[in-house]
């Protein structure tokens, strides 16, 4: 059993000091749940008792002159009574199961709703490193796969094996008081079904894994067709990669059609257990009957064991949905328990009015999955509250990389990045992000939502005034007025009824929408058109003269570069050259190289 995996992902959630109260409001619906189902089961078992009795009357004691002496009733209306009383008593428990029901799906989806919302936060919350290194589908997988797994098995559990269960459990209980016989028969039953069951259980495991295995590698692939189409398309490959997909899905069901005939075996020996048990039911009548067995006796005998039999299987099932659950469980417990590699310091400080002076101080970085090699070298440069830098280099020379150290992605494995005078580890890395800093890459991430929300995302609370200023700073106004809704008009997923260039221009809007004191520009290269190029050109313009927030800028034009205040040259992840465009064009080093190179069109840095 798989009860390990399910024990620690619950202590998980207990130990969590975000969950708490939820976790608290949680138990008092699933106590008040499992209370209402214990008084509906008893019900549900007491529910054939009057059988007995209408049974006993009619073929226990035979009426005198048709009168049957039970209080003076004759046995006609007695008969009448009893089948009034079994009316009742179902009538009632039907009642009461409605009313478990309503409370196993209450509790049902507030257990989904707050596994999936934590599944996606505590995902988010982890570090760049760990997002890089998990494909989209991967995390498609480990998180909506397995929450859709672990609700299946919560499902099964609280609304089928635990009432099923609770039915065997106590009709098995409950027969010993019918008589020792009825008792062992059942004892026998549960026993031998229990034991055939688990035997089988622990043969499937390994194949229950491989399929697991055999799934996830499927759905991985299946969800790579889905991020790619717009490059299969352009490249007429539908047919050819989906040919490669359809392979690994015949693959699949050749082990499956394999797999499922092991199972269904195995299955059989269960159900053969049911079916022995029941011969020996009937072909025990007589002896029932010579031992003393009222005939209202045996008829609950045979609807109890009834109710023991239609629900075994069920209550075998959960097995299976255990099994995989847990598995599931393992997955998400591990993705639960990795730790962010960047968080805020236990020790974490703020400052208010920061002004946003930046300092890379004897900074050196290697990326998590490349140790050896150094991405970032002892870097050394300050930039002062409001001025402008650029970064300057060829691809490869470090420039994404200070972003990303100055986004705090990651923390440097040597030296420090300083924001007016303070370590940027000992600052409070949420206020960090929302207050301090704000950023637009080269790679636009857009929501499937609005103009509006897009932009406001940042900001919630702006106004529709706010978000337009915002936007007529990144020279976006115009065309969002022209979309077919303004800025009401949805954009798709990442934007795909947008241009790259208004995309960025979005991004920017975005951005600045933020006022944070840093602001950090990846400038787009040449994939934009020229009308957009220009655009965004005038915005970083705008900004630098503005000088409303220290911008960092990763220029790959050069009418951009002389704008800032000094410019940073960077090689191999190291400063080669740093001063202003007057000071290097004089110098005869990389930064002139790089602007031979553009003004020849053959290079766009
Ligand atoms: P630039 O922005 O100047 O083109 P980057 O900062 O992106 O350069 O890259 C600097 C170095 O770090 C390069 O050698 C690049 O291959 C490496 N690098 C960048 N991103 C990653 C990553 N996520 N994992 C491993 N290495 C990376």
């Amino acid at each position: 059993m798989n009860f390990g995996a399910i024990k620690g992902f619950i202590d998980h959630f207990r130990n969590d000091p975000d969950l708490k109260p939820k976790i608290k409001e949680i138990r008092r619906m699933i106590t008040a749940t499992f209370i209402w189902m214990i008084i509906a089961e008893i019900v549900i078992v007491i529910e054939p008792y009057p059988l007995k009795w209408f049974f006993d009357s009619l073929f226990g004691r035979p009426p005198q002159n048709g009168i049957y002496s039970f209080f003076g009733v004759s046995l006609q209306n007695w008969l009448y009574f009893l089948c009034f009383l079994l009316f009742a008593v179902y009538f009632f428990g039907t009642l009461l199961h409605t009313e478990m029901g309503k409370r196993r799906n209450r509790s049902f989806w507030n257990l989904w709703a707050m596994l999936w919302g934590y599944g996606h936060y505590r995902q988010l919350l982890l570090g760049t490193d760990w997002h890089v290194a998990h494909s989209t589908g991967e995390k498609e997988s480990t998180l909506d796969k397995n929450v859709a797994k672990v609700e299946t098995l919560i499902d099964d559990f609280i609304f089928d094996t635990a009432p099923m269960t609770m039915r065997v459990i106590l009709v098995s209980i409950f027969i010993w008081w019918l008589g020792w016989h009825f008792g062992i028969l059942s004892l026998f039953t549960l026993l031998s079904y229990s034991f055939v069951m688990f035997k089988n259980e622990k043969a499937a495991a390994p194949f229950r894994k491989e399929f697991r295995k055999e799934m996830k590698r499927l759905e991985i692939d299946g969800s790579e067709l889905d991020k790619n189409w717009r490059t299969l398309k352009q490249f007429g490959l539908e047919k050819e990669q989906c040919d490669d997909h359809v392979k690994l899905l015949r693959n699949f069901c050749e082990n499956e059609r394999k797999r499922f005939k092991f199972f269904i075996y195995r299955i059989a020996n269960q159900e053969h257990v049911v079916t022995f048990s029941r011969a020996i039911l009937y072909a025990s009548v007589v002896f029932f009957f010579i031992s003393g067995d009222s005939p209202g006796s045996i008829a609950l005998a045979f609807a109890w064991m009834e109710r023991i039999y239609s629900n075994l299987y069920r209550v075998s099932n959960f097995q299976r949905h255990l099994n995989d659950g847990a598995e599931a469980l393992k997955e998400l417990k591990g993705m639960f328990d990795e730790i962010p590699s960047v968080r805020s310091c236990e020790s974490a400080v703020w400052k208010d009015g920061i002004k946003g002076g930046i300092h890379f101080e004897n900074v050196t970085f290697s990326y998590p999955n490349n140790i050896e090699k150094e991405a970032i070298k002892d870097l050394n440069f300050a930039i002062e509250p409001n001025q402008c830098v650029a970064l300057v280099g060829y691809s490869g020379s470090g420039k994404s990389t200070i972003a990303s150290l100055l986004l705090r992605e990651y923390d440097p494995a040597a030296g420090q990045v300083l924001i007016d005078g303070v370590d940027l580890k000992m600052l409070d890395y949420d206020r960090y992000r929302r207050e301090l800093i704000s950023v637009v890459s080269q790679d636009v991430e857009l929501f499937d939502d609005s103009v509006l929300e897009n932009i406001r995302i940042v900001k919630r609370s702006a106004s529709k005034e706010e978000v337009e200023f915002a936007a007529k700073r990144a020279y976006a106004h115009e065309f969002i007025l022209e979309l077919s809704n303004g800025y009401d008009t949805a954009i798709g997923e990442d934007g795909i009824r947008l241009s790259g260039g208004q995309k960025q221009r979005l991004a920017i809007a975005r951005a600045l929408l933020r006022r944070a004191p840093i602001l950090i520009l990846d400038e787009a290269t040449s994939s934009l058109d020229a009308v957009s190029q220009s655009y965004i050109q005038k915005t970083i313009a705008d900004l630098i003269i503005e000088r409303e927030s220290t911008i960092v800028i990763i220029a790959h034009r050069f009418s951009t570069i002389m704008q800032a205040d000094f410019v940073v040259v960077l090689e191999n992840g190291a400063v080669k050259e740093i001063g202003t465009h007057e000071e290097l064009a004089r110098q005869n080093g990389i930064y002139n190289r790089l602007r031979e190179l553009e003004a020849k069109g053959m290079f766009n840095i």
